[in-house]
């Protein structure tokens, strides 16, 4: 199974490129933001809790993730594999995960960090904003607090995976198509 988690701030890119592996490598991709997001456009309980954390730009706390993940995980048994996009966000997250995976013998092939300079990711999260229509890509301050929390809480997560050399990173400045190269690259040699 080659199970990948697609890692970087805000805005790197991760849901680009997921669409792009999901084609060529056949897996599922599981993006905790857009589960969220139907939960809140569904209006459940989960997604009203969850939007009172996004709206503002700071994280859903991690037993409710790790809860939606463990789901996907287990209705979906007979897949190639998973893209894991805007998961793990936390190094508990990652920890969650890799018992979750363990239990299934179906370890995390690789981490695939795309690496965007903040001027750039900010200009790209404004124009996803004026698009999507989505608000915590809107304001611009929302936006900066989402950053300082991929700094502060997701980024100690390239310490978890490193040691087990399944950190790789890639350069996420350039064209859709270019980054996607260098993804693939990354990828089939696993
Ligand atoms: P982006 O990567 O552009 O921030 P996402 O769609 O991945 O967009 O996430 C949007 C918001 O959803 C985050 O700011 C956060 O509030 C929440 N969220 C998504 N994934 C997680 C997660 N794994 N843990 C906690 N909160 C999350």
């Amino acid at each position: 199974m080659l199970n990948l988690v697609l890692f970087g701030p805000p805005g790197a890119g991760k849901g680009t490129q997921a669409e792009f592996l999901i084609d060529t490598f056949d897996l599922i991709h599981l993006s905790t933001g857009e589960l969220l997001r139907s939960e809140i456009a569904a209006g459940t309980e989960l997604g009203k809790k969850a939007n009172e954390f996004m709206a503002k730009g700071n994280l859903v706390p991690d037993e409710v993730v790790i809860e939606m993940i463990k789901g996907k995980l287990a209705t979906n048994p007979d897949t190639k594999g998973f893209i894991f996009d805007g998961f793990p966000r936390t190094v508990n997250q990652a920890k969650a995960l890799d018992k979750l995976l363990n239990e299934n013998g179906t370890p995390i092939s690789a981490m695939l960090c795309l690496e965007v300079e903040k001027e750039e990711l900010i200009k790209r999260l404004l124009t996803r904003g004026q698009i999507s229509g989505r608000v915590d890509d809107q304001n611009q301050k929302i936006i900066e607090n989402r950053i300082q929390v991929y700094r502060n809480k997701t980024e100690p997560i390239i310490e978890y995976y490193h040691p087990q050399n399944k950190h790789h990173t890639i350069d996420g400045m350039g064209s859709i198509e270019e980054i996607a190269e260098r993804v693939k690259k990354v990828v089939e040699k696993l």
